[in-house]
C-alpha cells in the first residue's frame, strides 16, 4: 500500500508529549543529544545483527551519524545508517510507549513543572524530545536488508501520518522543522559545540560539514568533519577523561537526565580482561521495583554492543547499577543462554559487584552526605543483599543504615558499626524490633526496659527487614536480637539485685499467672511474668524459633 494513512497516537504520548513541550521546553540542547544516542544505539543494533547475517552490511559498512542543516527551510537533520525500522517497527517504537512503569509515571506526576521535568527525564523522553525543537517532524527509515522505506510525519499533537517513500540507503533520518525563534539551531558553530559537549563520547563519527568564513558570516563547505572523538570512553585511559565526559556518557548509557552519584571505572588483566565503568545514580528509577525494567549493565566484547540489561551481570540488590562491561574473553555470539551458565561472566560479575561495594564504602566513608542521599533512593534495595549475596554478607552489613532509639527519629543513619560502638558494658547482642510502621516500632512496649536502662534498639520497619533479618543474624561477631522474640536474657546488663527482685515478683504472681493460662486456654502457647515492660501491664511475645509477629501481619496481609 503505497497511500497515506493517518494513525492516532496512543493517548499515553499525547499526554507525554504535551507535557514535555511544556515542562522540558529549557532544554533544547537535549534534544540533540537524545537523537544521537538513538542514532547510535540503531548503529549498534546493526552490529549486533550482522554478526550472524554479515549482508545486512550490503555496501555500506562504515557506520556514521550525519548532522545536516539548512537555513532557507529552517530544518536540522539527523542521519544514520544503522539498523533503521520497518513499518511496523515504527508504529510500534515511535507510535507507543510499551515501557514498563508507564502507569507509575503518570501517576507520579506531579503538575509543579521542575520536579515533572526530572520525572520526564527519567523516563528518558528520547525521540519525542525532538518536538521541543520542532513543531513538524518528518522520519523517513528503511530497515537493514529491506528496500522499502517508510516516512512518519506528525506535528506532535494528536496524530501521525506514515506512507511508502523511496530512500536510497539503510537507516534512518530524522528532519525537523523548527518552531519559530529556534534559528540558533541553524548555525554550525552552535551545533558543533552541542555535540561535542553531550555527545563526545559516542563510539560512531558524527560527521558534520565543514564550513568557512566568507564576508563575515560562516558558510559550509563541501568537506566532511568529525566533530567527535568517536572512541568507547571506558576504552580510554582514566586519565584523558574529565568529569563531564563521565557525566555525559552515564546520561547516554542510562537514560537518566541527573548526573550520577559516583563511579567506578577499572581495566582487569590477567587470567580474565574486561574493562568495566560503573555508575551509581543519584535518584532511583521510576521502575526499580518492576520485574520488566529494561536498563542496567550493558554488555560489550571487544567494544561490539552485545545487549542491553545483562541480567547476569548484577545482583538483583544492585539493579540500580548502571553502565557498560566490555569482556575481551566472551566470543561474539554470545547469547543469553551462554551468560546463564559462562564462568567467564561469573568470575565478571563477582568483580564488578566487589567494585560497587568498593565504591558505596568509600562513599559511605568518605561522602557520609552524599551517603545518606544514596541510602534514601536505594537503602530498601540493597537491604535485600544479605539474602540473595552470601559471600559478600558481612560488607554489605557494613553498607546497611538504620533508625534507632539512639536519636529516636525514622531517620535511617545508625549503622551496624556505630550501634556497636555505643554498645553498654556487658552488652554483647545488638538489638533491634520490627514493626509495620515506624511509630509501631518507636511505641512498642518490647522497648520499655531497653529505654529505662539507655539501650540502644534498632527500629525496623520497611518490609524488607523481616527478609532481610532472616539471612543478617549477626554482625562482628554480635547477634542480632529480637526483643520481640523469646527469653529476654539481658545478661550481664543485669545485676544480681535486679535478678533476685525479679525471682521475688514471679512468685508472687504464680497464682495470677495460672487465672490468665486458664482463660486464654489454646489461644496462647505460654503466659509469662515479664520484666520488658515498665509501663505496659502485658504484651505478646513470639517464640524464639517463630515468626515474628510482625512477618505473621505480613504475611497475612498478603493471603498467606
Ligand atoms: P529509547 O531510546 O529509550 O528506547 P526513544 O524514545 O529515544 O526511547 O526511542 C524509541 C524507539 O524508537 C527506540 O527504542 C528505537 O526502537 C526507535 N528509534 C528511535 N530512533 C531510531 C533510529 N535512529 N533508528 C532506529 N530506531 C530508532
Ligand atoms: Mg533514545
Amino acid at each position: 500500500t503505497l497511500t497515506k494513512e493517518t494513525l492516532g497516537f496512543q493517548a499515553e504520548v499525547k499526554q507525554l508529549l504535551q507535557l514535555m513541550i511544556h515542562s522540558l521546553y529549557s532544554n533544547k540542547e537535549i534534544v540533540l543529544r537524545e537523537l544521537i544516542s538513538n542514532a547510535s544505539d540503531a548503529a549498534d543494533k546493526l552490529r549486533f545483527e550482522a554478526l550472524s547475517d554479515n549482508s545486512l552490511y550490503g555496501n555500506d559498512s562504515d557506520l556514521k551519524i550525519r548532522v545536516s542543516f539548512d537555513k532557507d527551510a529552517r530544518t536540522l537533520t539527523i542521519s544514520d545508517n544503522g539498523i533503521g525500522m520497518n513499518r511496523a517497527e515504527v508504529i510500534s517504537n515511535i507510535g507507543t510507549i510499551a515501557k514498563s512503569g508507564t502507569k507509575e509515571f503518570f501517576q507520579s506526576l506531579t503538575g509543579d513543572q521542575a520536579k515533572d521535568a526530572n520525572l520526564i527525564g527519567q523516563f528518558g523522553v528520547g525521540f519525542y524530545s525532538a518536538f521541543i525543537l520542532a513543531d513538524k517532524v518528518t522520519l523517513i527509515t528503511r530497515r537493514a536488508g529491506s528496500d522499502e522505506a517508510v516516512k512518519w510525519e506528525s506535528a506532535g499533537e494528536g496524530d501521525y501520518t506514515l506512507e511508502a517513500v523511496e530512500k536510497a540507503g539503510r537507516g534512518t533520518d530524522i528532519i525537523l522543522h523548527l518552531r519559530e525563534g529556534e534559528d540558533e539551531f541553524l548555525n554550525d558553530w552552535k551545533l558543533k559545540s552541542i555535540i561535542r559537549k553531550y555527545s563526545d563520547h559516542i563510539t560512531l563519527p558524527i560527521i558534520m560539514k565543514k564550513s568557512e568564513w566568507k564576508d563575515g558570516e560562516q558558510v559550509p563547505t563541501d568537506e566532511d568533519e568529525t566533530v567527535n572523538k568517536a572512541s568507547a570512553l571506558w576504552a580510554r585511559s582514566k586519565s584523558d577523561i574529565s568529569d563531564e565526559e563521565y557525566q555525559e556518557f552515564y546520561k547516554h548509557v542510562s537514560h537518566d537526565f541527573e548526573n550520577p552519584l559516583a563511579w567506578s571505572h577499572n581495566r582487569v588483566e590477567g587470567k580474565q580482561e574486561y574493562i568495566s565503568l560503573l555508575y551509581v545514580p543519584s535518584r532511583a528509577p521510576l521502575d526499580l521495583y518492576d520485574r520488566e525494567r529494561k536498563h542496567g549493565i550493558k554488555l560489550y566484547v571487544k567494544r561490539v554492543f552485545i545487549m542491553d540489561d545483562a541480567e547476569k551481570l548484577m545482583p538483583q540488590y544492585l539493579r540500580f547499577v548502571r553502565g557498560v562491561i566490555d569482556s575481551a574473553d566472551l566470543p561474539l555470539n554470545v547469547s543469553r543462554e551462554i551468560l546463564q551458565s559462562s564462568r567467564d561472566i561469573d568470575n565478571i560479575k563477582a568483580g564488578s559487584v566487589k567494585k560497587v561495594l568498593g565504591l558505596l564504602e568509600d562513599l559511605a566513608e568518605n561522602k557520609p552526605e552524599e551517603y545518606a542521599g544514596f541510602w534514601k533512593e536505594f537503602g530498601r534495595v540493597l537491604k535485600e543483599g544479605p539474602g540473595e549475596d552470601f559471600a559478600n554478607r558481612e560488607k554489605i552489613a557494613g553498607l546497611l543504615r538504620f533508625a534507632s532509639t539512639h536519636a529516636d527519629t525514622d531517620a535511617q543513619v545508625v549503622s551496624l558499626k556505630d550501634y556497636i560502638g555505643r554498645m553498654k558494658e556487658g552488652q554483647d547482642k545488638i538489638y533491634y524490633i520490627t514493626a509495620d510502621s515506624f511509630a509501631a516500632a518507636q511505641h512498642s512496649p518490647h522497648l520499655e526496659i531497653f529505654r529505662k536502662k539507655g539501650i540502644e534498639v534498632l527500629l525496623m520497619s520497611d518490609r524488607v527487614d523481616e527478609w532481610m533479618l532472616s539471612s543478617l543474624t549477626e554482625f562482628d561477631g554480635k547477634a542480632l536480637q529480637s526483643v520481640a522474640k523469646g527469653d529476654l536474657d539481658l545478661g550481664n546488663l543485669e545485676d544480681e539485685a535486679e535478678k533476685e527482685q525479679q525471682k521475688k515478683v514471679e512468685e508472687e504472681a504464680r497464682d495470677l499467672i495460672e487465672r490468665v493460662k486458664t482463660t486464654l486456654g489454646e489461644r496462647v502457647k505460654e503466659v509469662r511474668v515479664t520484666h520488658r515492660l515498665t509501663d505496659s501491664p502485658a504484651c505478646l511475645v513470639a517464640g524464639e524459633n517463630d515468626l515474628s509477629g510482625n512477618l505473621e501481619r505480613l504475611l497475612k496481609a498478603a493471603g498467606q
